[in-house]
C-alpha cells in the first residue's frame, strides 16, 4: 500500500498516524513508544527512486538508520538492496529475507569474521583502506573463492553540515583519497590482488546534506577514479554509489531544504553519457519522518528560565539531541493552544538528558503524552540502557492496523546476559 510521506498529522484535535489517533495506536503498549508508519517509509523509498528514475538509479536502503526486523521486510520489497556497517546489521538484512548480492558492506572497521560473512555470502564489500583491501584478499583467497569489492573514497570536501556528520573531508576516517585509489586499483590490474573484482566506487560525504552541489563535486571525484580504473583494463568498474545524506526538515530550517529531485537534476548533466551504474544509499530520509516516540509527561517544574516538564523518556532512548544538538520538533497528542516555551528533560542522571530547550507546548499536567517527531531514524538505534532503563517497543502501523514489532525490555531483560 502506498501511504502518506507525511504520515503524522492532526484530526479533530487528534495527532494521527495514517489516519488513526497515535493516543489509541500506544493505549496498549503505554509509553514510551517508538510508532513507525511502514506505508509511508515504502512511499519515501519510492519517491526517491521516482525522482531518480530519469538517472536509473539503484535504490538501497542504509540499514543504520532503522534496523527494525519489519522495516527491513517492509522496505526489502521495494528496496534495490540494502547498505550494511557490521556483521549484526548484515544478519538482521539476511533474517528480513533480503538478497545478499544486493547488500553492500561499508564501515572503516571491519573484522575478519565480518570480511569472511561477506565473502561466503556474496556481498560488495566496499574497502576503505589499502589494509584493508589486502584482508579481504586473504579472507577470499582462504576461502578459495571471489569476490566483488567497491573502493570508499574519500573525496576531499567539506559539506557544509553539523560537524559531526561531516564523512567526507580529507580529514575524516572514511574511504582513501582518490590518488591512493588509483595505486590500489594499478595493484588490482597487475593481478596482485587475484580474488578481488572491482566494480565501481563509493562514497558517503555525510549527512543532511544542505547543497546538491557538494553531492555533485564528490561525484565528479568518484568518476575520476572509475575512468581510472576503466583505463587500467577494469572494464567492470561501473558502479557510482553515492552514500546516502538526503537532508530532513526537523523544524530547524531557515528555508526549504534540496528534495532528492533537487539532488537528481544537480547530477544529471554529469552524468550524461557516462556509463555508470549509478546506485544511492538514503537511510534518514526514508524512515526519519516516518517515526516518532511518544512519551508522558510525570511532572512539571519551574526554574529561573520558566516552565519545565520532565518525561518518561530521555537520552537513552532518544540521543540525537544529547550526541548532535540535535532539534527535535514536540507536538501534544491533544491540539491545544501555546502556552508559550518549556524546556523538556528526561530521567537520566545526566544534565545533557535534555530533549528540547524550547519547546512550544500548551499547558500540559502529568499524564499528558507528546510525541518526539521525525524519530524514525537513529533513534531506536541509537538507544540504550543507561541508568538501567529498559529500552521502549517499536510499534508499527500497516495498511492502518498498528501492532508490537519489538516488544517493550523488562527489568529482567537487563539482567539476561550476566551470571
Ligand atoms: C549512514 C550511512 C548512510 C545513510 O546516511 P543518511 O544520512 O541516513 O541518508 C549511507 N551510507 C553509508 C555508508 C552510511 O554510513
Amino acid at each position: 500500500m502506498r501511504g502518506s510521506i507525511l504520515p503524522f498529522a492532526y484530526s479533530d484535535g487528534a495527532l494521527c498516524v495514517d489516519g488513526t489517533p497515535l493516543a489509541e495506536t500506544v493505549a496498549g503498549s503505554g509509553t514510551p513508544a517508538y510508532v513507525y508508519s511502514l506505508d509511508a517509509m515504502v512511499s519515501r523509498h519510492q519517491a526517491i527512486s521516482d525522482a531518480y528514475a530519469p538517472l536509473g538509479a539503484q535504490v538501497y536502503y542504509s540499514v543504520k538508520a532503522n534496523s527494525n526486523l519489519s522495516v527491513l521486510r517492509a522496505l526489502g520489497r521495494v528496496a534495490a538492496g540494502f547498505d550494511v556497517v557490521s556483521g549484526g546489521e548484515l544478519t538482521r538484512a539476511l533474517a528480513a529475507g533480503m538478497d545478499p548480492a544486493r547488500i553492500s558492506f561499508a564501515g572503516v572497521g571491519k573484522t575478519d569474521d565480518e570480511l569472511g560473512l561477506a565473502v561466503k555470502h556474496g556481498l560488495i564489500v566496499h574497502v576503505e583502506s589499502a589494509e584493508e583491501l589486502h584482508r579481504l584478499q586473504a579472507v577470499a583467497a582462504g576461502l578459495g573463492t571471489r569476490v566483488r569489492f567497491g573502493l570508499r573514497i574519500n573525496p576531499g570536501i567539506t559539506v557544509d553540515t553539523l560537524v559531526h556528520m561531516q564523512t567526507g573531508s580529507d580529514r575524516a576516517k572514511f574511504g582513501v583519497p582518490a590518488a591512493e585509489a588509483g595505486e590500489l586499483l594499478a595493484r588490482s590490474a597487475a593481478g596482485h590482488l587475484p580474488n578481488l573484482d572491482p566494480v565501481g566506487v563509493h562514497m558517503h560525504v555525510g549527512s543532511q546534506i544542505p547543497n546538491p552541489a557538494d553531492m555533485v563535486a564528490a561525484a565528479e571525484v568518484l568518476l575520476g577514479v572509475l575512468e581510472t580504473g576503466r583505463s587500467l583494463g577494469l572494464s567492470r568498474m561501473r558502479r557510482l554509489d553515492l552514500g546516502g545524506g538526503f537532508p530532513v526538515d526537523y523544524g530547524d530550517s531557515p528555508g526549504p531544504l534540496p528534495q532528492p529531485a533537487d539532488f537528481a537534476a544537480a547530477l544529471a548533466p554529469v552524468l550524461a553519457g557516462r556509463e555508470v551504474e549509478l546506485v544511492l544509499e538514503p537511510g534518514r530520509w526514508i524512515t526519519g519522518p516516518a517515526g516518532v516516540l511518544v512519551a508522558r509527561v510525570l511532572f512539571r517544574k519551574q526554574t529561573p528560565a520558566g516552565r519545565m516538564l520532565v518525561l518518561d523518556t530521555g537520552m537513552h532512548h532518544f540521543a540525537r539531541p544529547a550526541l548532535y544538538q540535535a532539534i527535535h520538533r514536540i507536538l501534544p497528542l491533544r491540539a491545544a493552544p501555546s502556552a508559550g516555551f518549556a524546556e523538556v528533560v528526561g530521567p537520566i542522571c545526566e544534565s545533557t538528558d535534555r530533549i528540547s530547550a524550547r519547546a512550544d507546548l500548551p499547558e500540559l499536567a502529568p499524564g499528558d503524552l507528546v510525541a518526539i517527531m521525525d524519530a524514525g531514524a537513529y533513534g531506536m538505534v541509537l538507544a540504550s540502557n543507561y541508568n538501567s532503563q529498559p529500552r521502549p517497543p517499536e510499534l508499527v502501523v500497516e495498511g492502518g492496523r498498528a501492532r508490537v514489532a519489538r516488544r517493550r525490555e523488562t527489568w529482567q531483560d537487563l539482567m539476561a546476559l550476566e551470571d
